[in-house]
C-alpha cells in the first residue's frame, strides 16, 4: 500500500561494513583501488551530472586525489562489492558536473516517480562530512581531534575522548480528532501552507512524551494515543524524523505567542481537495518530499480503512 512507501533520503543502498570501518589498511587499500567510487560534497552540495542531475559524479581514486579538499568518508559496499567513499572537494576547472543541494536532489528523486536511493546516499555523506567540518576541535578539551573508523568517530589524543556523529531526533505529528487533522502555519512558510506540528526532542525524554509537549506547546491540544508511522533521515544538517499519530483528546486551539503563525483543524475532504489539485497561496501542504505529506496521505488511507469497515 502506498502509505508504506519509503521516505526520501530513506533506505541507504550500500552495505555499511561497519568491520572495515576500523581497519585501517584495508580503508587505505580500498581508497587506492582502481574501482572504488568517490562522491563530492562541497558546502553541503553534491557533485551530480550536468546531463543527468539525478545522478552522482563517482570519482576514481585518481580523480579523487585532485578533488580532495578535506576528509574523506567511508560510506561503504554496494552489491557488487564495489566500495564508496565521500570526500569534501571541489571540482578542477573545466570539469564536468554540477553541485545540487540535497532539497533538489531529493526533488529530482521524486520527480521522476518511483523511489531513488540516491538520496540517501549522498545525504549521508553530506551529514557525515558536515559534522566533520563542525567538530573539528574537542569539546572536552579544545584541541584538535582526528577522523577515525572511516569517519564515524573523532579522536582526541590530548585527552583519548570519542566522539561520534550527531543526530538530532524531531518529533513530527499528525494530530488527528474525530475525522479531521490539525496543521499548523510558521511565520517563514511559503503563502497557504500548512503543515505538520514538529519540534526536536529534548534530553530524558520518551518519544510520546515529546509529542505530547510539542503539540501542547504549539496549539494547546491535550494528546493521549501516539502511534508510530515511519521516519525519515533529514540532512538540514543531521536530524532524524519521527512521524507519528497523535490522538487529540480536545478540538480547542490555543497557539500561544511563539512559534506558530497559526494552527488549524482540516477535514479529509479538505485535505483530498489539495492533494488532488495541487496547492495554492490560499491552502498547499508540503510536497512528497516531506514525511508530513507522507503523514498526510496515511491520515487519508484511514479513512479509506474506516469506509471499507462501515
Ligand atoms: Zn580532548
Amino acid at each position: 500500500m502506498f502509505y508504506e512507501q519509503s521516505c526520501i533520503f530513506a533506505e541507504f543502498p550500500l552495505d555499511p561494513c561497519d568491520p572495515l570501518r576500523g581497519n585501517v589498511d584495508a580503508l587505505t587499500k580500498l581508497k587506492k583501488d582502481p574501482t572504488t567510487r568517490f562522491i563530492v560534497i562541497k558546502d553541503g552540495e553534491a557533485l551530480m551530472n550536468a546531463t543527468e542531475e539525478s545522478r552522482p559524479i563517482y570519482l576514481n581514486a585518481g580523480e579523487a586525489s585532485i578533488y580532495l579538499k578535506g576528509e574523506e568518508v567511508f560510506l561503504g559496499r554496494d552489491e557488487d562489492d564495489l566500495a564508496y567513499f565521500a570526500l569534501s572537494g571541489d571540482m578542477p576547472e573545466g570539469a564536468d558536473g554540477v553541485f545540487i543541494d540535497m532539497r533538489s536532489i531529493a526533488r529530482n528523486a521524486t520527480a521522476e516517480g518511483g523511489f531513488s536511493p540516491i538520496p540517501s546516499l549522498v545525504a549521508r555523506g553530506k551529514m557525515l562530512l558536515d559534522w566533520h567540518n563542525r567538530h573539528r576541535f574537542c569539546a572536552n578539551c579544545g584541541a584538535e581531534s582526528k577522523l577515525i573508523k572511516g569517519g564515524y568517530v573523532r579522536y582526541c589524543g590530548a585527552c583519548e575522548t570519542e566522539h561520534f556523529p550527531r543526530v538530532d531526533p524531531v518529533v513530527i505529528m499528525m494530530v488527528i480528532y474525530e475525522n479531521k487533522c490539525l496543521l499548523g502555519r510558521s511565520p517563514s512558510f511559503l503563502p497557504g501552507m500548512f503543515s505538520a506540528l514538529a519540534g526536536f526532542m529534548e534530553p530524558g525524554e520518551t518519544l510520546e512524551e515529546a509529542v505530547r509537549r510539542e503539540v501542547y506547546e504549539e496549539a494547546g491540544i491535550r494528546v493521549g494515543e501516539v502511534e508510530y508511522i515511519k521516519s525519515q533521515p533529514w540532512p538540514f544538517p543531521s536530524s532524524l524524523m519521527i512521524g507519528v499519530i497523535a490522538h487529540a483528546l480536545n478540538d480547542d486551539i490555543d497557539i500561544g505567542d511563539d512559534e506558530l503563525e497559526e494552527a488549524k483543524w482540516f477535514s479529509k475532504k479538505e485535505i483530498q481537495d489539495v492533494l488532488e489539485r495541487g496547492g495554492n497561496d490560499d491552502f498547499r501542504v508540503p510536497e512528497k518530499l516531506a514525511i508530513a505529506r507522507h503523514l498526510l496521505e496515511y491520515h487519508l488511507m484511514l479513512r479509506w480503512v474506516d469506509d471499507e469497515q462501515d
